[in-house]
């Protein structure tokens, strides 16, 4: 069957085995995102397809190189896509499942409709497909002068526990305003704006082509590989060190904002950055909480404020959840140029932040549907202590 291992390269030599296997063989690189970025002593989590396995471990073997076995990925997949409920109202279910983008649509459609007094569908612009991008607007009040803060969900396609998050944050506010003291401080306060899915051709293709599916679903001409990495596609420090092979999971585009999803997003932000004071991007795996810079090592200016934030947030995930997220600046684990945390954060939205949701690869892209509540329960503890901070700041 599909497998995912986790191997442990020890020296030079067993790391270009690594990069050899991934990239000539049929296998789809979870941990890092690019063979670039394989180094010794770094677990290196490989999804490899039931056609190429025998081939992969003869490789492993032959070099003495030992692995673990994370998963049986197709049985997950299965689970994954199996009982889908159409209907949105079904009950609490509805928030532990994955669900196909039409089903978002329509999840959309009718969270506008039941409370239509507080929240709009704000259509921010369309993907290269024309699909629409629609981010949801939650306003309780209409104080003048009010904040803002934004949550998009969904930029990498593969990473299903996060349009997930976007749901049941939507959900968790509009159920539990007047009821959960934080969210009620919050909403009262802030107006919240939340893009449930930022890449809907590559969240379509996760379901109907390519489960493993990262990035958005653009032609170009000159080869037949598809797509960008919109997370390397923002206008910040644009392409230095990033990927502009076209082939490349972390391909950065022709140029900044070349996706039109990209240039949604930067449209929307720009044009509401003197009321957006706070920045989310939800991601996964590996159960961090990340803030400027990831294309420089340099530290923000504001950074005593952003660790006291992300610290408070991971605190708080410890406290109720006993669950683990580390923080920190991005750039000091890996630098990567392009994302939209450190665009937003260089617009002047100084609160911005990137979370990587659970796990830490037992399951890795594939978290397992029993995993989503307690996974958004710990990111919702995040985005509402680091929310609350930034108010009172
Ligand atoms: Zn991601």
């Amino acid at each position: 069957s599909d497998q995912v291992l986790s191997i442990t390269p020890n020296t030079q030599e067993e790391v270009e085995v690594l990069k050899n296997v991934s990239t000539q063989y049929e296998t789809n690189l979870w941990q890092p995102v690019s063979s670039d970025h394989i180094e010794a002593e770094t677990p290196v989590h490989l999804y490899v397809p039931a056609n190429s396995s025998e081939a992969v471990m003869d490789l492993l073997q032959k070099h003495g190189m030992t692995h673990v076995l994370l998963a049986n990925a197709d049985e997950l997949i299965e689970m994954q896509m199996r009982n889908d409920s159409t209907d949105p109202r079904s009950g609490s279910t509805f928030y532990q499942k994955y669900h196909p983008l039409e089903v978002i649509y329509s999840w959309i459609n009718r969270t506008t409709h039941d409370y239509s007094s507080t929240v709009k569908a704000i259509l921010v612009g369309s993907s290269y497909e024309k699909r629409p991008l629609y981010a949801l607007k939650l306003s309780l009040n209409n104080r003048p002068n009010k904040k803002a803060m934004w949550i998009d969900c969904g930029i990498h396609a593969r990473e299903w526990i996060s349009p997930a998050f976007c749901l049941s944050f939507v959900h968790h506010a509009l159920s539990f305003y007047n009821q959960n003291r934080e969210i009620t401080d919050i909403l009262d306060s802030m107006d919240i704006y939340v893009l449930p899915v930022l890449n809907p051709d590559g969240y379509k293709h996760t379901w109907t082509k390519n489960r493993l599916w990262r990035k958005n679903r653009s032609l170009r001409r000159g080869t037949n590989c598809v797509g960008v990495d919109l997370n390397r596609n923002f206008d910040a420090s644009w392409g230095q060190g990033a990927s502009h092979d076209p082939c490349s999971e972390i391909f950065c585009g022709s140029f900044p904002e070349s996706e039109p999803e990209t240039q949604a997003v930067a449209d929307f932000l720009r044009s509401h950055k003197d009321s957006i004071q706070l920045y989310i991007t939800i991601h996964s795996y590996s159960q961090k909480l990340l803030f400027p810079f990831s294309y420089i090592t340099d530290e923000p200016e504001n950074l005593s404020d952003l660790l006291e934030m992300a610290k408070g947030a991971a605190d708080n995930i410890r406290k109720y959840y006993l669950n683990h997220y580390a923080y920190g600046s991005g750039g000091k684990a890996l630098l990567a140029p392009g994302g939209s945390d450190d665009w937003a954060y260089n617009l002047g939205i100084k609160y911005s932040f990137t979370f990587e949701l659970q796990d830490r690869g037992r399951y890795g892209f594939l978290l397992p549907e029993s995993q989503i509540d307690r996974a958004c329960k710990e990111a919702l503890t995040g985005v509402k202590t680091i929310a609350l901070n930034v108010i009172e700041k």
